[in-house]
Protein backbone atom coordinates (compact mmCIF):
# COMPACT_ATOMS: atom_id res chain seq x y z
CA UNK A 1 0.00 0.00 0.00
CA UNK A 2 2.58 2.61 1.23
CA UNK A 3 4.86 1.07 -1.70
CA UNK A 4 1.92 2.26 -4.49
CA UNK A 5 1.43 5.88 -3.14
CA UNK A 6 5.24 6.13 -3.57
CA UNK A 7 4.98 4.42 -6.94
CA UNK A 8 1.90 7.21 -7.67
CA UNK A 9 3.87 10.12 -6.89
CA UNK A 10 7.11 8.82 -8.29
CA UNK A 11 5.39 9.45 -11.45
CA UNK A 12 3.89 12.36 -10.90
CA UNK A 13 6.76 14.00 -10.36
CA UNK A 14 8.59 12.46 -13.65
CA UNK A 15 5.49 13.62 -15.76
CA UNK A 16 5.59 17.24 -14.19
CA UNK A 17 10.18 17.27 -15.23
CA UNK A 18 9.07 16.84 -18.92
CA UNK A 19 8.32 20.81 -18.56
CA UNK A 20 11.42 21.91 -16.34
CA UNK A 21 14.37 21.69 -19.21
CA UNK A 22 16.12 24.37 -17.19
CA UNK A 23 16.62 22.32 -14.17
CA UNK A 24 17.32 19.36 -16.16
CA UNK A 25 20.01 20.83 -18.00
CA UNK A 26 21.96 22.42 -14.50
CA UNK A 27 21.50 18.93 -13.53
CA UNK A 28 22.87 17.60 -16.56
CA UNK A 29 25.87 19.70 -16.97
CA UNK A 30 27.03 18.55 -13.59
CA UNK A 31 26.47 15.16 -14.80
CA UNK A 32 28.79 15.06 -17.91
CA UNK A 33 30.78 11.94 -16.50
CA UNK A 34 28.16 9.60 -17.11
CA UNK A 35 26.56 11.45 -19.55
CA UNK A 36 25.70 8.88 -22.71
CA UNK A 37 27.94 10.48 -25.34
CA UNK A 38 30.88 8.94 -22.78
CA UNK A 39 29.33 5.56 -21.97
CA UNK A 40 32.21 3.35 -20.20
CA UNK A 41 31.31 -0.29 -19.52
CA UNK A 42 30.46 -0.86 -16.41
CA UNK A 43 31.94 -4.08 -14.38
CA UNK A 44 30.03 -6.37 -12.53
CA UNK A 45 26.83 -4.50 -14.07
CA UNK A 46 25.49 -8.57 -13.95
CA UNK A 47 21.42 -8.83 -15.03
CA UNK A 48 19.27 -7.69 -12.02
CA UNK A 49 17.94 -10.30 -9.28
CA UNK A 50 14.62 -9.80 -9.87
CA UNK A 51 13.64 -10.63 -5.96
CA UNK A 52 16.29 -8.22 -4.61
CA UNK A 53 15.59 -6.06 -7.61
CA UNK A 54 12.33 -5.81 -6.64
CA UNK A 55 13.28 -4.42 -3.29
CA UNK A 56 15.36 -2.28 -4.66
CA UNK A 57 12.65 -0.98 -7.03
CA UNK A 58 11.19 -0.19 -4.06
CA UNK A 59 14.56 1.87 -2.85
CA UNK A 60 15.01 2.98 -5.52
CA UNK A 61 11.24 4.75 -5.66
CA UNK A 62 12.14 5.74 -1.95
CA UNK A 63 15.34 7.55 -2.77
CA UNK A 64 14.04 9.06 -5.62
CA UNK A 65 11.58 10.58 -3.09
CA UNK A 66 14.21 11.37 -0.58
CA UNK A 67 14.91 14.91 -1.81
CA UNK A 68 11.17 16.27 -2.24
CA UNK A 69 9.63 18.04 0.84
CA UNK A 70 6.42 16.03 0.66
CA UNK A 71 8.43 12.53 1.87
CA UNK A 72 10.15 14.53 4.58
CA UNK A 73 6.64 16.08 5.70
CA UNK A 74 4.88 12.75 5.69
CA UNK A 75 8.06 10.99 7.51
CA UNK A 76 7.67 13.36 10.02
CA UNK A 77 4.55 13.53 10.50
CA UNK A 78 3.51 9.94 9.66
CA UNK A 79 -0.12 10.38 11.26
CA UNK A 80 -1.36 12.77 9.13
CA UNK A 81 -4.98 12.53 8.62
CA UNK A 82 -6.28 12.36 4.89
CA UNK A 83 -7.31 16.04 4.53
CA UNK A 84 -4.14 16.86 5.67
CA UNK A 85 -2.35 14.84 3.16
CA UNK A 86 -4.24 15.79 0.09
CA UNK A 87 -3.27 19.58 0.94
CA UNK A 88 0.16 18.26 1.62
CA UNK A 89 0.39 16.90 -2.24
CA UNK A 90 -1.23 19.84 -3.19
CA UNK A 91 1.49 22.32 -1.96
CA UNK A 92 4.06 19.47 -2.62
CA UNK A 93 3.76 20.04 -6.15
CA UNK A 94 6.21 21.70 -7.86
CA UNK A 95 8.83 19.43 -5.89
CA UNK A 96 12.05 19.58 -6.77
CA UNK A 97 13.56 17.20 -9.66
CA UNK A 98 13.77 13.89 -8.56
CA UNK A 99 15.19 11.78 -12.14
CA UNK A 100 18.32 13.34 -14.02
CA UNK A 101 21.25 11.45 -15.72
CA UNK A 102 23.41 12.30 -12.80
CA UNK A 103 21.35 9.30 -10.71
CA UNK A 104 22.62 7.03 -13.03
CA UNK A 105 25.92 4.98 -14.17
CA UNK A 106 25.66 3.91 -17.71
CA UNK A 107 26.85 0.76 -18.85
CA UNK A 108 27.02 -1.00 -22.21
CA UNK A 109 24.46 -0.39 -25.12
CA UNK A 110 21.95 -2.93 -25.25
CA UNK A 111 20.26 -1.93 -28.63
CA UNK A 112 19.50 0.31 -31.28
CA UNK A 113 16.53 1.85 -32.60
CA UNK A 114 14.77 4.22 -35.54
CA UNK A 115 15.04 7.21 -32.78
CA UNK A 116 17.80 6.59 -30.31
CA UNK A 117 20.27 3.80 -27.98
CA UNK A 118 19.56 2.06 -25.03
CA UNK A 119 21.87 1.51 -22.58
CA UNK A 120 21.95 -0.78 -19.55
CA UNK A 121 22.19 1.82 -16.31
CA UNK A 122 22.84 1.72 -12.74
CA UNK A 123 21.14 4.01 -10.27
CA UNK A 124 24.27 5.39 -8.17
CA UNK A 125 22.21 5.42 -4.75
CA UNK A 126 20.50 2.05 -5.16
CA UNK A 127 22.35 -0.06 -7.26
CA UNK A 128 19.12 -0.69 -9.45
CA UNK A 129 19.91 -1.86 -12.69
CA UNK A 130 17.65 -0.61 -15.27
CA UNK A 131 17.35 0.40 -19.06
CA UNK A 132 17.74 4.01 -20.17
CA UNK A 133 16.62 4.66 -23.26
CA UNK A 134 17.89 8.24 -24.85
CA UNK A 135 15.70 9.68 -27.96
CA UNK A 136 17.17 12.26 -29.55
CA UNK A 137 14.67 15.50 -29.73
CA UNK A 138 15.99 16.55 -33.24
CA UNK A 139 15.61 13.47 -34.76
CA UNK A 140 11.42 12.59 -32.92
CA UNK A 141 11.34 16.08 -34.39
CA UNK A 142 12.89 15.36 -38.18
CA UNK A 143 10.43 11.40 -37.61
CA UNK A 144 7.37 13.80 -36.92
CA UNK A 145 7.23 11.30 -34.14
CA UNK A 146 6.71 13.36 -30.92
CA UNK A 147 3.36 12.57 -30.41
CA UNK A 148 3.96 9.00 -30.85
CA UNK A 149 6.61 9.21 -28.20
CA UNK A 150 4.47 11.45 -26.02
CA UNK A 151 1.66 9.00 -25.99
CA UNK A 152 4.35 5.99 -25.54
CA UNK A 153 5.55 7.41 -22.49
CA UNK A 154 1.97 8.27 -21.19
CA UNK A 155 0.62 5.12 -21.91
CA UNK A 156 3.44 2.98 -20.60
CA UNK A 157 4.42 4.08 -17.38
CA UNK A 158 0.70 3.98 -16.36
CA UNK A 159 0.95 -0.11 -16.98
CA UNK A 160 2.19 -2.61 -14.34
CA UNK A 161 1.99 -6.20 -15.32
CA UNK A 162 4.46 -9.01 -15.24
CA UNK A 163 4.64 -9.45 -18.78
CA UNK A 164 4.70 -5.74 -19.85
CA UNK A 165 7.94 -3.65 -19.69
CA UNK A 166 7.81 -1.02 -16.94
CA UNK A 167 8.32 2.32 -17.97
CA UNK A 168 9.48 4.27 -14.35
CA UNK A 169 9.93 7.42 -14.91
CA UNK A 170 11.53 9.92 -17.79
CA UNK A 171 12.80 13.02 -17.56
CA UNK A 172 15.14 14.93 -19.94
CA UNK A 173 17.35 18.18 -21.52
CA UNK A 174 17.45 20.82 -23.80
CA UNK A 175 18.49 17.70 -26.62
CA UNK A 176 17.09 14.03 -25.34
CA UNK A 177 14.56 12.70 -23.74
CA UNK A 178 15.50 9.71 -21.45
CA UNK A 179 13.27 6.90 -20.68
CA UNK A 180 14.11 4.58 -17.54
CA UNK A 181 12.83 1.64 -18.37
CA UNK A 182 12.72 -2.14 -16.41
CA UNK A 183 15.69 -3.88 -17.95
CA UNK A 184 14.60 -7.51 -19.81
CA UNK A 185 17.75 -9.46 -18.96
CA UNK A 186 17.25 -11.89 -21.91
CA UNK A 187 16.98 -9.73 -24.44
CA UNK A 188 14.48 -9.91 -27.57
CA UNK A 189 12.23 -12.63 -28.31
CA UNK A 190 13.43 -11.94 -31.79
CA UNK A 191 16.73 -13.31 -31.86
CA UNK A 192 15.59 -16.27 -29.37
CA UNK A 193 12.99 -17.39 -32.04
CA UNK A 194 15.78 -16.57 -34.99
CA UNK A 195 17.91 -18.95 -33.25
CA UNK A 196 15.32 -21.69 -32.53
CA UNK A 197 14.38 -21.20 -36.20
CA UNK A 198 10.84 -22.10 -34.32
CA UNK A 199 9.86 -22.91 -30.54
CA UNK A 200 8.74 -26.19 -29.55
CA UNK A 201 4.99 -26.56 -28.85
CA UNK A 202 5.36 -26.11 -24.89
CA UNK A 203 7.50 -22.53 -24.90
CA UNK A 204 5.06 -21.42 -27.64
CA UNK A 205 2.00 -22.00 -25.68
CA UNK A 206 3.66 -20.80 -22.31
CA UNK A 207 4.59 -17.06 -24.15
CA UNK A 208 0.96 -17.10 -25.90
CA UNK A 209 -0.40 -17.77 -22.43
CA UNK A 210 2.13 -14.61 -21.39
CA UNK A 211 0.48 -12.78 -24.55
CA UNK A 212 -2.81 -13.27 -23.61
CA UNK A 213 -2.69 -12.78 -19.67
CA UNK A 214 -0.36 -9.01 -20.60
CA UNK A 215 -3.20 -8.48 -23.51
CA UNK A 216 -6.48 -9.03 -20.91
CA UNK A 217 -4.58 -6.28 -18.95
CA UNK A 218 -4.31 -3.59 -21.83
CA UNK A 219 -7.34 -4.24 -22.66
CA UNK A 220 -8.97 -3.84 -19.57
CA UNK A 221 -7.15 -0.78 -19.33
CA UNK A 222 -8.68 0.30 -22.60
CA UNK A 223 -5.18 0.41 -24.20
CA UNK A 224 -4.65 -1.31 -28.26
CA UNK A 225 -1.23 -1.94 -28.58
CA UNK A 226 -1.78 -2.52 -32.45
CA UNK A 227 2.16 -3.43 -32.95
CA UNK A 228 2.28 -7.31 -31.51
CA UNK A 229 5.40 -8.60 -33.18
CA UNK A 230 7.98 -10.75 -32.02
CA UNK A 231 10.61 -7.87 -32.22
CA UNK A 232 8.59 -5.50 -29.91
CA UNK A 233 8.81 -8.85 -26.91
CA UNK A 234 11.56 -9.02 -24.84
CA UNK A 235 12.14 -11.71 -22.56
CA UNK A 236 13.18 -11.08 -19.02
CA UNK A 237 15.82 -13.03 -16.92
CA UNK A 238 13.67 -16.06 -16.28
CA UNK A 239 12.43 -15.95 -19.80
CA UNK A 240 9.23 -14.55 -19.09
CA UNK A 241 7.75 -12.17 -21.80
CA UNK A 242 7.15 -8.82 -22.01
CA UNK A 243 5.74 -6.80 -24.00
CA UNK A 244 7.44 -3.58 -25.09
CA UNK A 245 7.06 -0.99 -27.61
CA UNK A 246 4.29 1.26 -27.38
CA UNK A 247 4.82 3.80 -30.03
CA UNK A 248 1.59 2.14 -31.61
CA UNK A 249 -0.54 1.58 -28.67
CA UNK A 250 -4.05 3.83 -28.62
CA UNK A 251 -6.80 4.00 -26.08
CA UNK A 252 -9.43 2.36 -27.40
CA UNK A 253 -12.03 3.02 -29.35
CA UNK A 254 -9.85 4.11 -32.34
CA UNK A 255 -11.14 5.70 -35.51
CA UNK A 256 -8.19 7.57 -36.14
CA UNK A 257 -5.91 7.01 -39.42
CA UNK A 258 -2.75 5.65 -38.98
CA UNK A 259 -0.14 4.90 -41.75
CA UNK A 260 1.82 1.86 -39.98
CA UNK A 261 5.85 1.60 -40.97
CA UNK A 262 7.52 -1.28 -41.12
CA UNK A 263 5.99 -5.18 -41.84
CA UNK A 264 2.92 -5.62 -42.71
CA UNK A 265 3.03 -9.63 -41.34
CA UNK A 266 1.09 -8.69 -38.27
CA UNK A 267 -1.41 -6.04 -39.87
CA UNK A 268 -5.26 -7.48 -39.03
CA UNK A 269 -7.75 -7.37 -42.55
CA UNK A 270 -9.43 -4.38 -40.93
CA UNK A 271 -6.24 -2.19 -40.77
CA UNK A 272 -5.77 -2.80 -43.82
CA UNK A 273 -9.21 -1.74 -45.50
CA UNK A 274 -9.75 1.53 -47.40
CA UNK A 275 -12.85 3.46 -47.53
CA UNK A 276 -14.50 5.95 -45.41
CA UNK A 277 -15.48 4.21 -42.67
CA UNK A 278 -12.27 2.76 -42.77
CA UNK A 279 -9.58 2.52 -39.86
CA UNK A 280 -12.40 1.90 -37.17
CA UNK A 281 -11.48 -1.19 -35.15
CA UNK A 282 -10.87 -2.26 -31.51
CA UNK A 283 -9.22 -4.44 -29.32
CA UNK A 284 -9.48 -6.86 -31.66
CA UNK A 285 -6.65 -6.54 -33.69
CA UNK A 286 -4.49 -7.08 -31.08
CA UNK A 287 -6.19 -10.87 -31.15
CA UNK A 288 -5.71 -11.21 -34.96
CA UNK A 289 -1.66 -10.52 -34.31
CA UNK A 290 -1.65 -12.91 -31.37
CA UNK A 291 -3.00 -15.27 -34.11
CA UNK A 292 0.12 -14.47 -36.38
CA UNK A 293 2.38 -14.97 -33.66
CA UNK A 294 1.20 -17.84 -32.44
CA UNK A 295 1.61 -19.70 -36.29
CA UNK A 296 5.06 -17.67 -36.29
CA UNK A 297 6.22 -18.94 -32.78
CA UNK A 298 5.05 -22.31 -34.42
CA UNK A 299 6.34 -22.51 -37.90
CA UNK A 300 9.55 -19.73 -38.01
CA UNK A 301 7.84 -17.48 -40.25
CA UNK A 302 4.56 -15.63 -40.55
CA UNK A 303 1.60 -17.20 -42.23
CA UNK A 304 1.21 -14.56 -44.58
CA UNK A 305 4.77 -13.80 -45.53
CA UNK A 306 5.13 -12.63 -49.09
CA UNK A 307 5.35 -9.38 -51.08
CA UNK A 308 4.22 -6.72 -49.61
CA UNK A 309 1.39 -6.86 -52.46
CA UNK A 310 0.37 -10.40 -51.91
CA UNK A 311 0.58 -9.70 -48.29
CA UNK A 312 -2.05 -7.55 -48.34
CA UNK A 313 -3.76 -9.83 -50.44
CA UNK A 314 -3.44 -12.98 -48.40
CA UNK A 315 -4.28 -10.64 -45.60
CA UNK A 316 -7.33 -9.46 -46.38
CA UNK A 317 -8.59 -13.04 -47.79
CA UNK A 318 -6.73 -14.68 -44.66
CA UNK A 319 -5.40 -17.21 -47.41
CA UNK A 320 -3.00 -19.46 -45.11
CA UNK A 321 -1.83 -22.70 -44.68
CA UNK A 322 -0.61 -24.39 -41.77
CA UNK A 323 2.32 -27.11 -42.29
CA UNK A 324 1.13 -30.65 -40.43
CA UNK A 325 4.04 -30.68 -38.58
CA UNK A 326 1.36 -28.67 -36.14
CA UNK A 327 -0.41 -30.06 -33.25
CA UNK A 328 -4.52 -30.08 -34.06
CA UNK A 329 -4.81 -28.32 -30.85
CA UNK A 330 -2.31 -25.32 -31.88
CA UNK A 331 -3.95 -25.36 -35.28
CA UNK A 332 -7.55 -24.80 -33.80
CA UNK A 333 -6.13 -22.04 -31.59
CA UNK A 334 -4.38 -20.43 -34.63
CA UNK A 335 -7.66 -21.06 -36.74
CA UNK A 336 -9.77 -18.89 -33.85
CA UNK A 337 -7.69 -16.34 -34.02
CA UNK A 338 -6.84 -15.40 -37.69
CA UNK A 339 -10.61 -14.76 -38.43
CA UNK A 340 -11.81 -12.38 -41.14
CA UNK A 341 -14.51 -10.55 -38.54
CA UNK A 342 -12.89 -9.27 -35.86
CA UNK A 343 -15.90 -10.23 -33.57
CA UNK A 344 -15.88 -13.61 -34.80
CA UNK A 345 -12.15 -13.67 -33.17
CA UNK A 346 -11.62 -15.72 -30.01
CA UNK A 347 -11.90 -13.84 -26.67
CA UNK A 348 -8.66 -13.67 -24.53
CA UNK A 349 -10.57 -15.63 -21.85
CA UNK A 350 -11.41 -18.31 -24.63
CA UNK A 351 -7.71 -17.95 -25.23
CA UNK A 352 -6.19 -19.06 -21.48
CA UNK A 353 -8.44 -21.70 -21.45
CA UNK A 354 -8.25 -23.40 -24.85
CA UNK A 355 -6.68 -26.74 -25.25
CA UNK A 356 -3.94 -26.22 -26.35
CA UNK A 357 -2.76 -23.63 -23.62
CA UNK A 358 -3.89 -25.91 -20.99
CA UNK A 359 -2.16 -28.66 -22.21
CA UNK A 360 0.87 -26.90 -22.29
CA UNK A 361 0.83 -24.61 -19.27
CA UNK A 362 -1.38 -25.63 -15.93
CA UNK A 363 1.56 -24.52 -13.81
CA UNK A 364 2.05 -21.13 -15.62
CA UNK A 365 -1.19 -20.44 -14.92
CA UNK A 366 -1.08 -21.18 -10.97
CA UNK A 367 1.98 -18.91 -10.62
CA UNK A 368 0.61 -16.28 -12.36
CA UNK A 369 -2.68 -16.70 -10.66
CA UNK A 370 -0.38 -16.62 -7.25
CA UNK A 371 1.84 -13.58 -8.54
CA UNK A 372 -1.39 -11.56 -9.28
CA UNK A 373 -3.10 -12.58 -6.01
CA UNK A 374 -0.58 -11.03 -4.14
CA UNK A 375 -0.28 -7.61 -5.63
P1 LIG B 1 12.03 0.95 -33.00
O1 LIG B 1 12.73 2.26 -33.08
O2 LIG B 1 11.50 0.47 -34.28
O3 LIG B 1 11.05 0.86 -31.89
P2 LIG B 1 13.47 -0.88 -31.43
O4 LIG B 1 12.25 -1.33 -30.75
O5 LIG B 1 14.44 -1.92 -31.82
O6 LIG B 1 13.18 -0.07 -32.71
P3 LIG B 1 14.36 0.37 -29.06
O7 LIG B 1 13.12 0.14 -28.29
O8 LIG B 1 15.01 1.70 -29.00
O9 LIG B 1 14.17 0.21 -30.56
O10 LIG B 1 15.39 -0.74 -28.63
C1 LIG B 1 16.55 -1.02 -29.31
C2 LIG B 1 17.07 -2.35 -28.86
O11 LIG B 1 17.58 -2.26 -27.54
C3 LIG B 1 16.01 -3.43 -28.77
O12 LIG B 1 15.81 -4.05 -29.99
C4 LIG B 1 16.58 -4.35 -27.70
O13 LIG B 1 17.53 -5.24 -28.25
C5 LIG B 1 17.29 -3.40 -26.80
N1 LIG B 1 16.43 -3.01 -25.67
C6 LIG B 1 15.52 -2.03 -25.68
N2 LIG B 1 14.91 -1.91 -24.49
C7 LIG B 1 15.46 -2.85 -23.70
C8 LIG B 1 15.23 -3.25 -22.34
N3 LIG B 1 14.33 -2.65 -21.58
N4 LIG B 1 15.98 -4.26 -21.85
C9 LIG B 1 16.89 -4.88 -22.62
N5 LIG B 1 17.14 -4.57 -23.90
C10 LIG B 1 16.44 -3.55 -24.46
MG1 LIG C 1 10.65 -1.36 -31.31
Amino acid sequence: MATKTLEARFEHLSVNDENDSHAAGKTLSKAKKGSVSTAVSLTGLGPANPPAASSTRNQLLKIALQNTTESKVNASSPNLKDHQKSSTVLYEQPAPKTLHLGMFEIGKALGKGKFGRVYLAKERSTGFICALKVLHKSELQQGGVQKQVRREIEIQSNLRHPNVLRLYGHFHDSKRIFLVLEFAGKGELYKHLRKENRFPEWKAAQYIAQMAAALKYLHKKHVIHRDIKPENILVGIHGEIKISDFGWSVHAPNNRRQTMCGTLDYLPPEMLRSGSQDNFYNEKVDLWSLGVLTYEFLVGEAPFEDTPVMTQRRIARGDMSIPSFISPEARDLIKRLLVLDPEKRISLEEVQQHPWILKHCVKTEKASQRSSNQK
